[in-house]
């Protein structure tokens, strides 16, 4: 049986950010087991930020930038932005992957195995055991888990799994006539799917729209968020002019978990992008999450790699840092994102809108990437409150 320092499970932006941090970092035996190929065909082109492309050397992936930003109600209701320099890009998911594997492969320190789908767990006391579907069986110290919404280990051990789920349905189109390529489109509202939608542009001719509908469930009728895309592209003014007489390329879908697990470190097995819920509640943006989280966990791995500390002590400083970093934003987020999707109706939304038209285009961009909404640090008088109710409960 062949043994490894690490296994990573998965072979997405999150997979392939940690075993890039720890083939940089550390001198590990690296596996990356994926069931199909490296980077998930069914996500086309997510759109994702500038500073992430450089920090992660992506550049080559990069199919649009925009210069625009409109947040836009199915009802008529618009906030649009406008900016000098892009502060959104929209990027090819296979070959941001492929990217990543060629930094990765560089070092020469990792193994991939595609086609190959991990299919039991088992720990022993010094090792982890993980059975393939290729027929063999292979040792670890460390578990990766970057399954995304298959939740690999999540559904072996029957541990918690995030309470919300994004169902996107949509395509890439070819044959769009459209006026402002540079002009990316988020939307909001439940009137075809209450998880609003996208429009992202990548040249007059080609974009990618789609609609996506938030439960609790992890699975979801496709052909129900389906029927909701074909309604928009007929009804949704002004794209169903614009994509008339597009003609489908492909479809993309699947399923993106919101709201972080409790714990992403489990024993040896630790947990990172969409499969511990680091997509973000308030955009379900994940490709950022992942590939960030995946460097926090690929630091810590190699840490406790170098140092022949491979326990859940030493590699909860993942757990530690992400939660210095985003727990702030992520719980506040989190918290209302069920009243946010679920509760909220087409009037809510529309005055959301209003309110975001009325804000700078920084401050725009803040609510975008950290859930920042202006005066929320600022506001004296929910400050004078929580000192109130803090000083209270130090008597109690
Ligand atoms: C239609 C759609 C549109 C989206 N749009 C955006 C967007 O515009 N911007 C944005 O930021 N995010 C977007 N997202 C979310 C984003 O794509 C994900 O959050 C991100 O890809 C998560 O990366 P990951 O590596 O955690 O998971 P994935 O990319 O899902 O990778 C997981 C990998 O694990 C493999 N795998 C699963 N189980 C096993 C197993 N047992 N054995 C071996 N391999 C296994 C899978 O085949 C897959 O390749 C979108 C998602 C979808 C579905």
């Amino acid at each position: 049986m062949e043994e490894y320092d690490v296994v990573i499970v998965g072979g997405g932006v999150a997979g392939l950010s940690t075993a890039l941090s720890i083939s940089r970092k550390a001198e590990a035996t690296l596996l990356l087991v994926e069931k199909g190929t490296v980077g998930d065909p069914s996500k086309t082109s997510p759109f994702t930020f500038p500073d992430t492309v450089q920090r992660f050397q992506l550049s080559e992936a990069v199919l649009q930038k925009y210069t625009r930003f409109t947040y836009r109600s199915p009802t008529g209701v618009v906030a649009s932005f406008k900016y000098e320099k892009p502060p959104f890009v929209t990027l090819d998911y296979q070959k941001a992957c492929n990217l990543l594997l060629n930094q990765i492969t560089k070092k020469g320190t990792v193994n991939v195995l595609e086609k190959t789908e991990a299919l039991d767990i088992e720990a022993t006391r010094t090792y982890l055991k993980l059975s393939l579907s290729n027929s063999a069986s292979v040792l670890c110290h460390v578990l990766v888990d970057a399954s995304g919404s298959s939740f690999f280990t999540s559904r072996k051990l029957g541990t918690k799994l995030p309470a919300l789920y994004s169902h996107p349905y949509g395509e890439f189109l070819e044959e769009c006539r459209i006026e402002e390529p540079e002009e990316m489109c988020i939307f909001s509202g439940n009137k075809y799917g209450n998880g609003g939608g996208w429009m992202y542009p990548i040249d007059r001719k080609t974009a990618r729209f789609g609609f996506a509908t938030v439960t609790r469930s992890t699975v979801y009728p496709r052909d129900i968020v389906e029927r909701n895309y074909r309604d928009a592209l007929r009804n949704f003014y002004p794209y169903n002019e614009m994509l008339a007489d597009a003609k489908k390329k492909r479809s993309e879908s699947g399923t993106i978990p919101i709201g972080p697990l409790m714990k992403f470190v489990q024993g040896r097995i630790v947990l990172v992008g969409d499969a511990a819920g680091q997509a973000t509640s308030w955009y379900n943006e994940g490709v950022r999450p992942a590939l960030e989280s995946g460097e926090i966990c690929g630091n810590a791995v190699a840490e406790a790699c170098e140092d022949g500390k491979l326990h859940e002590r030493t590699l909860a400083k993942y757990q530690h840092l992400w939660d210095a970093t985003n727990k702030r934003s992520y719980s506040k987020g989190t918290r209302g994102a069920s009243r946010t999707f679920l509760g909220r109706s087409q009037e809510d939304w529309n005055n959301s809108v209003r309110y975001q038209a009325s804000l700078s285009r920084e401050e725009m961009i803040a609510i975008i990437r950290y859930n920042r909404w202006p005066g929320s640090r600022s506001n004296l008088h929910s400050r004078c409150w929580r000192r109130l109710r803090n000083f209270v409960r130090g008597f109690g």
